[in-house]
């Protein structure tokens, strides 16, 4: 993470950073911007879209991720449809305001947050479902109904749409598919990408756009609605998603393996998902995560064990086939020296392994309130076949750094969550944790993966997306990037600032 001043406290007199030329030219009066918002923005939006008000607009702000800056935003606007959105972005062009998309703010990357002299563009608001066809099996929706109540829906009608990330329910479908997100499922069900089939945007003049077809197959033109997936709002906003869906899931059979180390459950993943395995999960947590989930809930897991892996299979409806399957890991696991497997067919069991799963976030934010405030959540997506390798090295960065690092991952993916924590009030502390994590980045870059599976870039990681893209990669950004964005005002100062 590198120090960026122009993150610092809003400076009221000082021209834009981190935009192009034109609008860095453009010297900035923050009181006259807030007059023209009252004046020229407010009255041709929905009544009561817009705040100026400073608590509000602090507490939209920023997003999950910590040591993000976050300061400085003059106004936001909620808007309620798509003209609100199309008002908003036609005024950010006309006096060359930058605009920050936002969902529900969950991301963990500063993706979201405020920059100094931004309109802050939440999309909450528009959260309808607006059309369901089963014959088609997709269902069309505004950007920020939340994934699970989208789910919720969706059951009555016997369907489902399956990426599930960790945030399922408090992150909103248009940021799903900003950060392209995945989840638990994905190893077998894909991620957000491989279910939208059509896009609705508004670009920076307020120009609305339709992406990709309604329909299961479509070459028509180039793949633009691929091109805004995981855009992370720095090529337009996103205001009307169209996603495929497939049938309701078939109940899963889950097993739960232990292990004397990372390696072994590691091995474990990588043969396993050798043999041809298609679990509909296959997750791990580390002895340190097993240890605070001890702490944190009467979770009763063995933290004498090295690793767990929970893995689940439904056999694509196949009970007998998610049993083989299930037993293929089990012998898997115990080649790989497994301390104990056990395997549930009851829902209610599987519910609650994966809800202990899901509970490792809670329990990492309760270890990190009584340990000085401090944790940075990375996110690497490695091949499966290094896994091993990684938890081998970062024992180093472990012992180098006398930090505390626990380690989550779906690691069916090779996406692996290493958490570090640190005492935010100690500066000496702060520095080593900024190393570990870097350390843990440059890991992942040298064991072939890359420095995001699925967080994304934001502000957090904006200086490792110039280290893993090639020469030609970062010269197409920048191309895409000047011909949709020409002002710069999409979200600038995140993924783009440092290619
Ligand atoms: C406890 C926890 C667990 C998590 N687990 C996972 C996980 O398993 N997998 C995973 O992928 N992520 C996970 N995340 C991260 C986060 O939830 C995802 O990145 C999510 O997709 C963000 O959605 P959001 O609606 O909160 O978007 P926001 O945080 O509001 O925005 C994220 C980015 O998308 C842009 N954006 C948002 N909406 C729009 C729009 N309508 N148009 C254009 N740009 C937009 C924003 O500018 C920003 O750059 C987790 C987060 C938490 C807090």
């Amino acid at each position: 993470m590198t120090h960026d001043p122009a993150f610092d406290a809003a400076d009221e007199s000082r021209p834009l950073d981190h935009a192009p030329p034109e609008l860095a030219q453009v010297p900035v009066d923050l009181d006259r911007l807030r007059h023209l918002v009252e004046t020229d923005l407010a009255p041709t939006l929905t009544a009561g879209a817009v705040t100026l008000d400073p608590d509000i607009v602090a507490t939209y702000s920023s997003d999950q991720a910590l040591f993000c800056p976050a300061a400085g935003a003059v106004a936001l606007v909620r808007a309620a449809c798509v003209e609100d959105v199309q008002a908003t972005m036609r005024f950010a062009t006309t006096h060359r305001v930058p605009v920050v998309p936002q969902g529900a703010r969950s991301g963990i990357s500063g993706g979201a947050n405020a920059i100094p002299g931004c309109l802050l563009l939440s999309v909450e608001r528009m959260a309808r479902i607006l059309s369901i066809d089963p014959g088609e099996r997709t269902v069309t929706v505004e950007p920020g109904i939340l994934n699970q109540d989208l789910k919720d829906a969706l059951r009555e009608h016997g369907l489902a749409y399956p990426p599930d990330p960790g945030s399922v329910a408090i992150s909103s479908i248009g940021g799903n598919v900003a950060t392209n997100a995945g989840g638990l499922c994905c190893v077998k069900y894909g991620v957000t990408k491989d279910y939208v089939r059509r896009l609705e945007v508004v670009l920076a003049d307020g120009t609305r756009a339709t992406l990709g077809t309604g329909t299961a197959k479509g070459v028509a033109g180039l793949d633009l609605r691929g091109l805004f997936v995981g855009s992370e709002g720095t090529l337009g906003v996103i205001v009307e998603v169209t996603l495929r869906l497939v049938p309701a899931l078939p109940p899963p059979l889950t097993a739960v393996a232990t292990f004397p180390d990372e390696r072994a459950a590691a091995a474990t993943v990588s043969d396993f998902m050798a043999a041809g395995a298609q679990p509909s999960m296959l997750e791990s947590l580390d002895a340190v995560s097993l240890r605070l989930l001890n702490e944190f809930g009467d979770f009763g897991l063995d933290d004498a064990a090295g690793a767990m892996l929970l893995v689940q299979s439904d056999g694509s409806g196949n009970a007998d086939a998610a049993l083989a399957e299930v037993e293929a890991f089990t012998a898997c696991a115990q080649t790989n020296g497994a301390l104990d497997v056990g395997l549930s067919d009851d829902a209610a069991d599987s519910e609650a392994l994966v809800a202990t799963r899901r509970m490792a976030q809670p329990a990492y934010e309760r270890y990190a309130q009584r340990h000085g405030g401090g944790q940075l959540l990375d996110d690497i997506c490695l091949p499966r076949t290094r896994m091993a390798e990684f938890y081998e090295r970062l024992a180093q960065v472990r012992a180098t750094s006398g930090l505390t690092i626990a380690v989550v991952a779906h690691a069916g993916d090779g996406n692996i969550h290493p958490s570090v924590f640190f005492d935010a009030g100690d500066p000496a502390d702060v520095a080593r944790a900024e190393r570990a994590f870097e350390e843990i980045m440059q890991l992942g870059l040298e064991l072939g993966g890359t420095i995001t599976g699925e967080h994304g870039v934001g502000f957090l990681k904006r200086a490792w997306l110039a280290r893993e893209l090639d020469e030609g990669s970062k010269h197409i950004h920048r191309v895409v990037k000047h011909a949709l964005d020409p002002l710069g005002i999409l979200n600038p100062g995140k993924m783009f600032a440092e290619l």
